[in-house]
């Protein structure tokens, strides 16, 4: 499923929205129009209208500031010659996803405070011209000045946020830039997601306690967010340096355009494999899998080509490649395997399973 649509492209980098985004952005409008004016909000405002749209601006206003803090990380990766795929906003906050995590601790050190940085700009360049505007008594109380007010509040929240030295917050990772300086790059990161976990227990606990239910599940998430960053820096590291090549099979069971696919099911139960290159002669057609077989109900087997049912868009891989590089293709696009082609003829195929393997082997 979709789960996110691309607004835009900023310094090249597509700017995604996350469905979750789109539900809590009229809920933040919602709330900062119920909100008493002396936290910031437009309660008082009338009429009702106006009271709705700074509401709505405050909320648009929000995010956009979270994804200006996305952006100062991707500018300072950028700079040092880190990918970065693209920008997603989530139901809290942005996500940047990256090809690869610079695994030098400085660049990474430079990269983790300059979202937390730019918060803190536009923060401070927001309440002082709050500050100006009463002092020089313009605009006095009028809600546009408030939304100043709040977005520039919101934004040093955001800064302080972001630096507690917990996984995955930016704090975290400055953390590890600081740990790996001193240990291995794995116990840095073992290190900083084990306070990240703890963080995130008492987080947990406290909004329990206090009733203050969004803490619980904020804190559910950054221990999510740990644990995650923890296994996929293990696992990359413990990839380092192995090729494609060494861990593909290179006996790829293949199939014809002209299979049926009752004839496919019983390849599948005989060679116990989930997916095939579909070959004519000596050209890659397309890849099928079972998904593929499950689309097609059983009295239609017989007649169904595969060619047909199968994937025609492939995803392929060169033998070259890294093999850190295929496990990320298989998990951006959820698939289970990709074949290895040098040029145009098929060399090998490298599952999921291929990649996890070695995994267990080499730890
Ligand atoms: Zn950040």
């Amino acid at each position: 499923m979709k789960t996110s649509i691309q607004i835009g492209k900023i310094m090249g980098i597509p700017i995604k929205l996350h469905i979750t985004f789109l539900l809590i952005l009229p809920v933040f409008a919602w709330m900062f129009a119920r909100t008493e004016p002396q936290f910031g909000g437009f309660q008082d405002v009338e009429p009702e209208l106006l009271r709705y749209s700074m509401g709505m601006a405050a909320s648009v206003l929000l995010f956009t500031c979270v994804l200006l803090h996305e952006l100062g990380h991707s500018y300072v990766a950028k700079k040092h010659g880190s990918d970065i795929n693209s920008i997603t906003l989530f139901l809290f906050g942005g996500v940047s996803s990256m090809e690869d995590i610079p695994r030098d601790p400085k660049t990474e050190l430079k990269m983790a405070v300059a979202g937390p940085a730019v918060s803190l700009l536009i923060g401070s360049i927001l309440i002082m011209i709050h500050e100006i505007s009463r002092q020089e008594l313009l605009f006095q109380d009028s809600p546009y000045m408030r939304l100043v007010w709040l977005i520039g509040y919101i934004n040093i929240v955001l800064c302080i946020f972001n630096l507690i030295p917990a996984f995955p917050m930016d704090g975290g990772r400055v953390l590890r830039a600081w740990l790996a300086g001193r240990m291995s790059y794995i116990k840095a990161t073992q290190i900083a997601a084990g306070i990240g976990k703890m963080f995130a227990i008492f987080m947990g606990i406290f909004g329990l306690f206090s009733s203050i239910i969004w803490l619980t599940l904020i804190a559910f998430f950054i221990y999510i967010g740990a644990s995650e960053e923890e296994k996929s820096t293990e696992v990359s590291v413990i990839l380092e340096g192995v090729k494609v090549k060494a861990i593909m099979s290179k006996e790829v069971q293949t199939v014809s355009p002209e299979t049926t696919v009752e004839e496919l099911v019983d390849i599948m139960f005989k060679y116990k494999h989930m997916g095939y290159p579909v070959m004519d002669g000596s050209k890659v057609k397309g890849i099928v899998t079972f998904t593929d077989v499950q689309k097609v109900i059983k009295e239609d087997r017989k007649n169904v080509k595969v060619s047909q049912i199968m994937t025609k868009e492939l995803i392929t891989a060169r033998e070259d490649d890294d093999a850190i590089t295929v496990l990320k293709l298989l998990t951006r696009n959820s698939i289970g395997r990709i074949i290895v082609k040098n040029d145009e003829k098929m060399i090998g195929i490298i599952s999921r399973t291929d990649v996890l393997r070695a995994v267990q082997l080499l730890e």
